[in-house]
């Protein structure tokens, strides 16, 4: 039966009025003005506009301007906001039209949400949209307050939808929205949110739970009775108002524990919770709530370990409520949560209940949890070289990580996502203090960078001017915003270092007559296997490439012939064994066979002597190894002298062996290998790092051509923080192990 038009005009009226009552709590005197005025200009604008159930579609609207006072206790810009959400969207009225007829603030809301909508009708993927999304909603949070209600009112409606379009939104909503809403505290609208998702994705099992949960309902409630009536005696001698609700989880919170711990819904205990709301006076209500967790628990054991208190510190979305879990009659675990009146009231409208905002000069000034969750965003948004996806996986990691939480030198307190290393801390400090973090002192303890943190930690952040963001850094930090600032360091150092290869590349093709043309560099990136000329001058700037080694006549000249790339490089090192240091021993330059000796592995340079084994050949030792002295002590008669002689091939190599101590960073092993074999170009033949309470002892097996090489590159070693301490030790000390 379709409605004639006064009826519909009726129908109109009366939903208007409605909100106009279910607002009047949040309303100035004077607001109906500026809402009746919105009213009026969305009834005109979609006057022939119907939705997809046949109604009018100004239906919609106001539905959405209702969730918005009613639910979630926004106020009369946001009411207005709702009411308009589709205008600019769906009808001739542009943005001038909004500004002009009411403020630019709330202009600038439309736009946001005019946007959102834009974005999502277009087929680009998913991810970059709601990237865009965040990125319009980081302007004004209501713009996402009030797209959450437009999506709520769009899924209670969905039945209406045709079925592709259906499991579409629904897949987007538990994606995207119902996260989204859970960040935002807004438990009440994500629960119903999962719910309406599951309801179709999949509805067999929503209406098969559905019909389980209804046909225990009388059992269920009997419990409940049974249970609540002994802490009802108690709480009525205490003197505070109370109200105790038994109130059956969330169909999708039920599916969610028979996936997940691969249950039948029969052996799902909980499927309810008790919760105590207490009305009690905002100085009383932590005490109050104290008092009836202590009365509660002295009724029925608490199980320690699932025991919340979020009163004291609250979740960063701006949940409070004391949580328990007792083992209640028949042997049965009940969670029992008790809050004042006021926290319910954030629990179930979320933080946004209570943001005021009226006065329109003033934007959010008290730094809440929410702003620095928005800054956050905005944070990880600036990252635009990300993927979208990738920045996604993170924002989601970070509305589900569980908190811990930490405490400063100075005993601020700071919550951060489970996991988090004190190099996460670090960053969330300040972007400064996380660049240039040594280490960490954890309750007075030296503790890594990626030591991770427990609840009440008191975290001393050690910093060095000469610190700066490596790669590995990457592989333990938690939060966006560490990894974010780490990416973008790491980024703009390359770009440096490219810089720097660039320019002495582009000199020496200008002396060798070569322009530095796209073409030129083109060449060169192909044959040196460099991904673009950004990679290819940072290999030339860091000294991967050498400059001095590169062919520019054969590279560019000869095009025509094809190139083995890297073949140049190869030739070069192969080089390296042509000659063979000389070695006097005796007294003249007989030319005796001779080793050099496992245990200390002379080399060029070093005080040597020779030792007469029993087999008859020569063994070379440096004199201050210890076998060596062993040897000499012993053994006197079968010593040789022993010296290098003056000329000694720089292509030789020898090996050597060296120890570095010092405090514990992670990134510092990359550090040390990128020192060794990148900037001197030594090669490595093993590593081994371990670490002990703070410390660290590192073992290298090097091959260096001479004494002055391995003291050079000691001294490199020296300068990458004060606390290192470098030493030569004898190779029989280095492990093995081969990196
Ligand atoms: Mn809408």
């Amino acid at each position: 039966m379709k409605l004639d038009n006064t009826t519909e005009n009726k129908e109109i009226a009366s939903r208007y009025r409605q909100l106009l009552k279910v607002s009047k709590w949040s309303r100035e005197k004077g607001d109906i003005t500026i809402i009746r005025k919105a009213f009026v200009m969305a009834v005109d604008a979609h006057s022939s506009m119907r939705r997809k159930s046949g109604e009018p579609y100004i239906y919609h609207p106001i539905a959405v301007a209702r969730i918005a006072a009613e639910e979630m206790g926004l106020g009369t810009t946001s009411i207005v906001c709702a009411l308009l959400h589709d205008v600019v969207e769906d009808t001739d009225i542009t943005l001038e039209d909004i500004e002009r007829e009411f403020n630019p603030k709330i202009a600038n809301i439309i736009d946001g949400l005019t946007k959102i909508a834009g974005v999502y009708d277009t087929n680009s993927p998913q991810a970059e949209n709601f990237r865009k999304m965040l990125l319009t909603m980081a302007d004004d949070v209501r713009v996402i307050l009030i797209k959450l209600c437009d999506r709520l009112h769009n899924m209670r409606t969905l039945e209406h939808m045709s079925d592709r379009g259906q499991l579409k939104i629904a897949a987007e909503t538990s994606y995207i929205y119902a996260p989204l809403a859970h960040r935002l505290g807004l438990y009440t609208i994500k629960t119903e949110l999962e719910d309406l998702s599951l309801k179709y994705t999949q509805p067999a099992l929503y209406q098969e739970l559905k019909h389980k949960l209804n046909a225990t309902k009388e059992q269920r409630n009997r419990y409940i009775r049974s249970f609540i009536k002994p802490i009802k005696l108690e709480l009525d001698e205490l003197g505070v108002d109370y109200e105790i609700k038994g109130r059956p989880k969330s169909i999708h919170s039920i599916y969610n524990k028979m996936v997940s711990k691969n249950l039948e819904f029969e052996d799902v205990y909980d499927l309810f919770a008790i919760r105590i709301i207490l009305d009690s006076d905002p100085e009383d209500e932590k005490m109050d709530c104290w008092n009836v967790y202590s009365i509660t628990t002295s009724i029925f054991k608490p199980n320690p370990e699932r025991m919340r208190d979020w009163i004291s510190i609250s979740k960063s979305n701006g949940y409070e409520s004391l949580h328990a879990t007792v083992m209640g009659p028949k042997g049965q675990w009940v969670e029992v949560q008790i809050r004042s009146s006021r926290m319910d009231a954030i629990a179930e409208k979320g933080y946004a209940a209570h943001w005021k905002y009226k006065d329109e000069s003033k934007t959010l000034t008290k730094a809440n949890n929410l702003d620095n969750w928005l800054t956050q965003i905005r944070e990880i948004l600036e990252d635009q070289d990300g993927t979208a996806l990738e920045f996604l996986d993170e924002f989601k990691m970070n509305l589900y990580a569980k908190e811990v939480f930490a405490f400063t030198p100075k005993g601020l307190l700071r919550k951060l996502p489970k996991g988090s290393t004190t190099l996460d801390f670090a960053f969330d400090i300040h972007t400064e203090v996380g660049a240039k973090c040594l280490g960490a002192k954890v309750n007075g303890k030296l503790v890594p960078l990626s030591y991770e943190i427990k609840n009440g930690d008191q975290i001393e952040i050690l910093t060095s001017a000469k610190q700066k963001p490596n790669k590995d850094w990457l592989n333990f930090v938690k939060t966006s915003k560490a990894k974010t600032k780490i990416k973008q360091s790491l980024k703009d150092e390359k770009r440096v270092v490219a810089g720097l290869g660039k320019e002495s590349l582009a000199r020496k093709m200008r002396n060798t007559g070569f322009d530095y043309s796209v073409d030129n560099i083109n060449k060169l990136v192909i044959y040196f296997k460099a991904v673009d000329e950004l990679e290819l001058t940072f290999q030339i700037g860091k000294g991967i490439i050498d400059k001095e080694k590169i062919k520019l006549q054969e590279i560019l000249v000869q095009t025509a012939k094809v190139h083995k790339p890297g073949s140049e490089r190869e030739e070069s090192t192969s080089l390296k064994k042509k000659t063979s240091s000389e070695l006097l021993l005796g007294d003249a330059t007989i030319n005796m066979d001779y080793t050099l000796a496992q245990c200390c592995n002379p080399i060029p340079g070093d005080k040597v002597m020779g030792f007469i084994t029993v087999g008859g050949d020569i063994k070379v030792h440096n004199t201050r190894c210890k076998n060596a002295q062993n040897l000499m002590s012993k053994y006197g008669y079968r010593i040789i002298k022993a010296q290098w002689a003056g000329e000694v091939s720089i292509e030789e190599d020898f090996e050597a062996g060296l120890e570095i101590r010092g405090i514990d960073s992670l990134g510092l092993v990359s550090k040390v290998t990128d020192i060794v074999s990148k900037q001197l170009k030594v090669n490595m033949k093993s590593i081994s790092f371990e670490s002990l309470d703070g410390t660290f002892i590192g073992k290298l097996k090097l091959q260096v051509s001479h004494k002055e090489h391995l003291e050079q590159l000691m001294d490199v070693l020296k300068g990458i923080d004060q606390y290192i301490k470098v030493s030569r030790i004898d190779l029989d000390n280095v492990p093995k192990l081969t990196s």
